[in-house]
């Protein structure tokens, strides 16, 4: 057992890190504000590989190990919440979905261009009826001739409006629940009927759109299926166990935010003659707050060494989001509290923590069913 980072994920950190604190950090509240898609510091991400991390060179990746993956999206998120969500749908959800059940074709014409982020890739799942319940969705592609015909709509997706690559989740047997689900690569700017209907004014988790969808009559060809009719449910449950990792990631990057802001808040403000940081009650909330920082981020990391060595990492997984989202929202929670009244301001970023901590707990299977997998996994059921 080995915890030390090796050179190579250490110098991801390093780089990425770098990059964070100059480009990402200073423009972290301007994005909160503006709620508008960075394009330029995805263009930016892009040049250094970090819209394709863990896909291997030949697809146009950065070739990362899921380790180097999740060290890189944990500082992402350290800058900007938003931001970590823009990468993690695209590559642990969109890009991921090509890369696991993409044919030859497929591969080379869509998952390449998205991991060179050249495209930005969305992962449709969610319907308005059909969050956790995701056999409840009532999208429906029909075949016609060589083609498939959806109809539907989707909610809470992702970049889902500034996205050149969907998956999209439809019924091909509506009768068959959740084995009568297929996937699709939809291509929103060459295929007629995909329409953005809104995009949702949110708590936090700025900058990244949160798009509904409709698709209306939206036409494809059939070489755009993904896997097998009927594949869908499990391929979907199979991508959003990578995709907690991610979100474990995503946690622990802004936890380590709040946890750094209140830290140093605390060393230079002074009540009763002295930096509140020596009181004993404020120094205690910090040593609790990097405790649970330390424990998600060993969670997250045993996560994904299973999945590395290609074991059953389902608990390991839904253990590392469930822990890391909830002591996200608590270390963000304590950061206000160490603030005092300037934290419930937008003076200072920790309000901002506490709004993008919160959507962890929710997105990538709430923490509730997360509870009923982890479980499921202990009873063996
Ligand atoms: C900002 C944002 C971004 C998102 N991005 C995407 C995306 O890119 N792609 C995508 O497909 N989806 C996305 N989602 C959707 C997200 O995955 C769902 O919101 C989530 O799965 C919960 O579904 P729901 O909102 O319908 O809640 P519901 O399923 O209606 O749940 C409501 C409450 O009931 C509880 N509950 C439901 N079922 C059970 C159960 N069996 N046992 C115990 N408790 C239960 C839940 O835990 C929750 O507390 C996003 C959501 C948000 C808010």
């Amino acid at each position: 057992m080995d915890f030390a980072l090796s050179a190579e994920q250490q110098q991801i950190r390093d780089m990425v890190s770098e990059f964070v604190d100059e480009e990402i950090v200073p423009v972290a509240d301007e994005i909160d504000h503006e709620d508008e898609f960075p394009q330029d510091l995805v263009d930016e991400m892009a040049d250094l590989g970090l819209m394709g991390m863990p896909f291997p060179e030949e697809y146009g990746g950065a070739g990362l190990d899921y380790h180097s993956y999740a060290i890189g999206l944990e500082e992402i998120s350290r800058g900007s919440g938003g931001l970590g969500t823009v990468v993690a749908a695209h590559t642990s959800l969109a890009g991921n979905m090509l890369y696991e059940f993409g044919d030859d074709a497929q591969l080379e014409e869509f998952l390449t261009p998205l991991a060179a982020g050249d495209d930005v890739g969305a992962f449709a799942l969610s319907e308005a009826g059909a969050g956790s319940d995701v056999p409840a969705m009532e999208t429906t592609a029909e075949k016609d001739g060589d083609e498939y015909v959806i109809n539907g709509g989707k909610l809470w997706i992702s970049n889902g409006s500034v996205s050149d690559t969907v998956t999209v989740f439809a019924k091909t047997d509506p009768d068959a629940g959740n084995k009568g689900i297929s996937s699709f690569i939809v291509r929103p700017e060459e295929d007629d009927g995909f329409i953005v209907e809104n995009t949702e004014e949110k708590l936090g988790d700025k900058g990244c759109p949160t798009a509904e969808l409709r698709f209306d009559d939206l036409r494809i060809p059939e070489n755009r299926l993904l896997g097998a009719e009927g594949d869908g449910f499990v391929q979907a449950l199979k991508t959003l166990n990578g995709g907690r990792i991610t979100i474990a990631a995503r946690s622990i990057g802004i936890a380590r935010a709040a946890f750094e802001e209140a830290r140093d808040y605390a060393g230079e403000r002074e009540q009763f003659g002295q930096p509140i940081g020596e009181f004993q009650s404020i120094k205690h909330k910090l040593a609790d707050m990097d405790t649970k920082i330390q424990a998600a981020r060993m969670l997250m990391h045993k996560a994904a060494d299973k999945k590395i060595r290609g074991e059953n990492f389902i608990k390991d997984a839904a253990q590392a989001k469930l822990y890391a989202s909830e002591i996200s929202r608590e270390v963000a929670n304590e950061g206000i509290q160490i603030h005092g009244g300037y934290g419930y301001t937008k003076d200072f970023p920790a309000e901002r923590f506490y709004r993008d901590a919160k959507l962890n707990e929710i997105y990538e299977g709430t923490s509730e069913v997360l509870r009923n997998t982890i479980g499921d996994q202990v009873l063996d059921n």
